[in-house]
């Protein structure tokens, strides 16, 4: 038996006479750009997402990028986030000559710990310089659960800092009711193939609550003009583009149901996991009572990860390691002056975890011989 990480095949093969139709219709009308289907696409998205406003880009770094731009993140300011999550989190404030600043995270969730954020905050908080220059605060939805949203979302209302959510692995998640995306001032989603609601290729969204940022996002994915060859801002080319939309709105009304079969997987591995007696070697997802996790990855802790790997791999079961290296220990992130052991709770999660099989499709049949390989592994 083979069972590989993700197949996207079996989804494929459900919905393929609409996806090819939908496709057809954007070449029949060859309109590529900013069409009817992206304008219907950002609707439909807000709705699902509880928003105000969502604006189609060309993908899920270049809205976490967009939404810094947006709320005026710039050279010599500094941003909060975790440094266990996918490197567009941090390039983005990078690249805008920001410099990031890192909080640990919670052990058993991997989201950013609010503890961290509030020890941080008072810390600076008598260093003006500091204070002056932290503009906002990224926390990251990780593997498709909810960050600690109130805690945070008050130390940003006391100190005046923006908050865009990373929500490119939770679309659909909920935390105390609230929908991921948008809880901050923008929520940022990924379209990637391999996110609960993939394209055909890259293609991203910022969710937004008010007119004023989702203007200016929709002006800055042009280069900054507002009407043509005439520019307010220094933008982006940063569309997501019509065959994207056509193929994401025939996904999105199947992603309801999807999204229900991952948390249906991630219980019976649960449930599989208590059965074999290996919950003292794996640590199965701890997933809060207030949020409703949607599952992108199910991520377990083990003891000798890297050989638990190489044994799934021989017997045809696909792994992944979301993420190896934190990002405060990248080579190209060396100006910034971190060392190993700064972030003591990312560099132990980076060496214990492992991502399982979890998509929408995966059979009972092929979560048992999962569990059972990793049993055997362990006796
Ligand atoms: C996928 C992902 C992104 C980037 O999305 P792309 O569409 O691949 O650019 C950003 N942050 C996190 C946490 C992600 O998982």
């Amino acid at each position: 038996m083979k069972v590989k990480l993700l197949d996207l095949r079996p989804q494929y093969q459900f919905i393929r006479d609409d996806l090819l139709k939908g496709i057809q219709n954007v070449c029949d009308a060859q309109s590529f750009i900013l069409g009817e289907n992206v304008r219907k696409l950002e609707e439909e998205i807000a709705d699902y997402c509880n928003a105000r406003y969502a604006v189609g880009v060309a993908s899920g770094s270049d809205a976490i990028l967009l939404s810094l731009m947006a709320i005026g993140v710039g050279p010599g300011d500094r941003v909060i986030t975790i440094p266990y999550t996918f490197f567009a989190t941090v390039s983005s404030i990078v690249r805008l000559g920001a410099t990031p600043i890192f909080i640990d995270i919670e052990p058993e969730t991997y989201n950013i710990d609010p503890n961290g954020l509030e020890h941080h905050i008072r810390k600076i908080s008598n260093r003006k310089s500091h204070l002056s220059t932290l503009k906002a605060i990224i926390p990251v939805h990780l593997f498709g659960q909810c960050a600690d949203m109130e805690p945070i979302l008050s130390i940003a209302r006391r100190y005046g800092l923006r908050v865009v959510e990373d929500a490119a692995q939770a679309i659909g998640a909920e935390y105390k009711g609230k929908k991921a995306g948008s809880m901050g001032d923008a929520g940022c989603l990924s379209f990637y193939p391999s996110k609960n609601l993939g394209g055909f290729g890259d293609g991203g969204m910022v969710l937004v609550q008010s007119k004023e940022l989702e203007e200016r996002m929709k002006v800055l994915r042009v280069h900054g003009s507002k009407s043509k060859y005439y520019h307010k801002y220094v933008g982006i080319n940063s569309r997501l583009d019509e065959i994207q939309a056509a193929i994401l709105r025939i996904k999105l009304k199947y992603l309801a149901k999807w999204e229900k079969r991952r948390i249906a997987n991630a219980r019976r591995y649960n449930q599989l996991f208590k059965e074999s007696g290996l919950l003292g070697t794996v640590s199965i997802p701890r997933v809060y009572p207030h949020n409703l996790s949607v599952f992108n990855q199910y991520v377990v802790r083990v003891e000798r990860r890297d050989a638990l790997r190489t044994h799934l791999a021989k017997l045809g079961i696909g792994t992944e390691i979301y993420y190896p290296v934190p990002l405060h220990l990248q080579r190209c992130f060396k100006g910034l002056g971190y060392k190993r052991g700064d972030f003591p709770v990312s560099e132990k999660a980076a060496r214990e975890t492992i991502a399982l099989p979890i998509y929408p499709e995966l059979t009972e049949v092929e979560q048992r011989y999962v569990v059972s390989k990793i049993g055997k592994f362990y006796t």
